[in-house]
């Protein structure tokens, strides 16, 4: 564990920064009675009277190990998604150091998200573990671990500690990435253990990536450099822009000359231009045009070729799901355990599985009844009855 230590006079506390992200806030008080019984580091792991949060985004963050008891399948934001494919999306972590203006997931410091988590390297690894396992016994293909998340997966601390552990399971891993936190020396050391990096690149020109990525201080050269570092490895590298209508319009051909250029897709397609759709809980760019998915098709045809993707591009096929544990309409009495990455949702766990409670009031601690109104790809969300 590496930590910096300050304190914030205005609230009397002391302010731990752990692993560059976990910020862990004691009362100075508390503090005060446990230092020098204690050294720092027991003073982070053992002390109850502390606050964690995401010191990137500012949202309070739940630690989860395996002693917590929070099992790792049900939720999006954290955990391992099985979606009935040879593909198992693996999530450390929530939380994003950018703030894109077209997010599905209003991620970095948007308004609707109010909690991360983070998991414990060991416990995800060893899910995975648990996972492919089921997979391979019902299916004979290579098993992916796609590390992926509502956020950016490298700035979990972790990050190569769960690659290096992943490597023994998995016969694939590809990992997301927007290539901000990346360096040519961690691309080095990547190389060997990662088959794949999908990197977001949404324009070619400096303002307007500035402007899509929502952070003055995007450093397009930087996530250029990174491109072509990662062509120059062996890992291989799929160029992912989100085509936003009224913004990006003019860079999907530039994009497409660069991934050229370096060598993007020595193995699998260079490219993966996904199509800005608008979701509930994402942000909306003010005028952006919503292209429909026929017209979209046929731009991308008009740009090149082979820019459609389908799932045997990346070798994916059906594989059966581990077992699902609640049945839609199934009323259901749920201890809730955890707030809920939204307002008015909380967290709620049963038969080994996560339970999204939404619409609800209830409080860490209580428990409610609630009916299944969802249970697609073991995502589980009740609603209170
Ligand atoms: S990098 Fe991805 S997760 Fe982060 S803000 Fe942009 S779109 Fe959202």
């Amino acid at each position: 564990m590496s930590y910096t230590k300050t304190t914030d006079s205005n609230k009397d506390e002391v302010v731990f920064i752990v692993d560059r992200i976990i910020e862990v806030r004691i009362p100075n008080r508390v503090y005060q009675r446990y230092a020098g019984r204690y050294d720092d580091r027991e003073i982070i792991s053992f002390c109850t009277r502390k606050d964690i949060f995401n010191a990137v985004t500012g949202r309070r963050l739940y630690y989860i190990s395996e002693e917590s008891g929070i099992p790792l399948i049900g939720h999006t934001a954290f955990g391992i998604i099985d979606r009935g494919t040879n593909l198992l999306q693996v999530r450390p972590s929530s939380g994003c150091n950018l703030n894109c203006i077209f997010c599905s997931v209003d991620e970095g410091k948007g308004k609707t998200k109010v909690t991360d988590y983070m998991v414990d390297v060991d416990y995800i690894s060893k899910k995975f573990e648990e996972v492919s396992d089921f997979k391979r016994r019902h299916c004979n293909a290579p098993i992916e671990a796609h590390i992926d998340g509502q956020g950016e997966p490298f700035l979990y601390p972790y990050i190569r500690k769960l690659i290096e552990k992943l490597q023994g399971t998995a016969d694939i891993i590809s990992i997301q990435t927007n290539g901000v936190m990346l360096t040519r020396d961690l691309v080095k050391r990547l190389d060997g253990y990662v088959d794949r990096i999908n990197l977001s690149l949404h324009s070619m020109d400096s303002s307007t990536a500035k402007r899509l990525s929502g952070i003055p201080s995007y450093d397009l050269d930087h996530v250029l450099e990174i491109a072509e570092a990662i062509a120059e490895s062996s890992i291989d590298l799929l160029i992912a822009p989100v085509w936003v209508p009224g913004y990006n319009d003019k860079d999907m051909k530039k994009i497409i000359e660069f991934g050229k250029r370096i060598g993007a897709g020595k193995i699998w397609k260079p490219f993966g231009i996904q199509k800005y759709v608008k979701y509930k809980f994402g942000r909306a760019p003010k005028n952006a045009r919503i292209m429909n998915f026929k017209t979209f098709y046929r731009k991308l045809e008009e740009i090149g070729e082979g820019l459609h993707l389908y799932p045997e591009d990346f070798g994916m096929v059906k594989c059966a799901s581990i077992p699902k544990k609640f049945k839609v309409g199934e009323r259901v009495k749920l201890k809730i355990e955890m707030h809920g990455r939204v307002r008015n949702e909380m967290i709620a766990v049963s038969r080994d599985r996560i339970v999204q409670v939404v619409d609800t009031s209830k409080k860490v601690g209580e428990t409610v009844n609630a009916r299944i109104v969802r249970n697609k790809q073991n995502i589980y969300v009740a609603r209170e009855t």
